[in-house]
């Protein structure tokens, strides 16, 4: 940990940003966007003041989830003013390149764009930046933690098997490259049927939990498979924003407290 943050500490901050929390998972699909976007808006819902950066540069979901229309404005032609939803400053490649065009760039030009969005993004006076990584353990993620200094790492898997060998996998990459991780999130964790009111757990029952026991990291909480959260998020406006005093919203507070 000491010397975690000792070579954390030699990374030059981002200008505007106080602390980068990077939320990741091994698989793609478990939900680790949503995830993000509705941490982002629990902690403006404490009072913090946030920015979101889609760090998906192949598959960014942030433009969709938040609803994001136009393009960013850049009064100089080099700096971006960051993109504005729902209380949040984001910025994704997704909103500088149209929907449907696909990215086939390899891994240096990757790289390069996610600096890019990083350093020329004109964050402003930010408590917390929230960097939705893309699923693995690839260019992106060694770029993000060997040039900017992330405080911490959120892990977010289902309770699958096959999600948490992923996610064990991810975990052991922060690990080596000394980036602290801050817990594990399970998605998906239970499903109630919403016209009989029977419980599923359709992905299995408390891997998220065996898992951050096994690693010894925190155990931050549990989202269950609710249609909801999927409707909202493809409307443009996360649970957290749409449904603000629902049981799912303060799931995803006390996510963020516990974060
Ligand atoms: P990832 O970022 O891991 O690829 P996403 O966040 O894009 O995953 O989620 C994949 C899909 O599952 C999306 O359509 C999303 O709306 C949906 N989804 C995520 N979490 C939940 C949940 N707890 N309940 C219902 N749908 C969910």
């Amino acid at each position: 940990r000491v010397h975690a943050h000792k070579v954390q500490g030699q990374l030059a901050p981002l200008p505007g940003v106080k602390n980068i929390i990077a939320v990741a998972s091994g698989k793609g699909g478990v939900g680790k966007s949503t995830v993000s976007v509705n941490l982002a808006l629990a902690l403006v819902a404490e009072g913090a003041t946030v920015g979101i950066l889609d760090a998906d540069i192949y598959g960014p979901s942030q433009p969709r989830m938040l609803g994001l229309t136009g393009k960013p404005s850049s009064p100089d032609g080099k700096s971006i003013v960051p993109m504005r939803a729902h209380g949040l400053q984001a910025m994704s490649i997704g909103v500088l390149i149209e929907e449907d065009t696909p990215m086939i760039w390899r891994g240096p030009m990757v790289t390069q764009a996610l600096m890019q969005l990083l350093t020329d993004t004109r964050w402003e006076e930010l408590d917390y930046l929230i960097i939705d990584l893309p699923p693995g353990t690839g260019d992106i993620q060694l770029t993000l933690s060997q040039k900017v200094p992330v405080s911490g790492a959120v892990i977010v898997t289902t309770p699958q098997d096959i999600a948490l060998l992923d996610a064990r996998k991810a975990l052991g990459m922060f690990r080596k490259v000394e980036v602290p991780v801050l817990g594990v999130v399970e998605n998906m964790a239970t499903h109630i049927c919403s016209n009989c009111g029977h419980e599923e757990h359709i992905f299995g029952q408390g891997g998220g939990a065996r898992m951050a026991a096994e690693a010894g990291i925190a155990y931050l909480g549990d989202l269950p498979l609710d249609i909801r959260i999927r409707q909202q998020s493809d409307d443009g406006k996360p649970t957290v924003a749409a449904i603000p005093d629902s049981d799912l919203a303060a799931r995803y507070r006390a996510i963020a407290r516990s974060t």
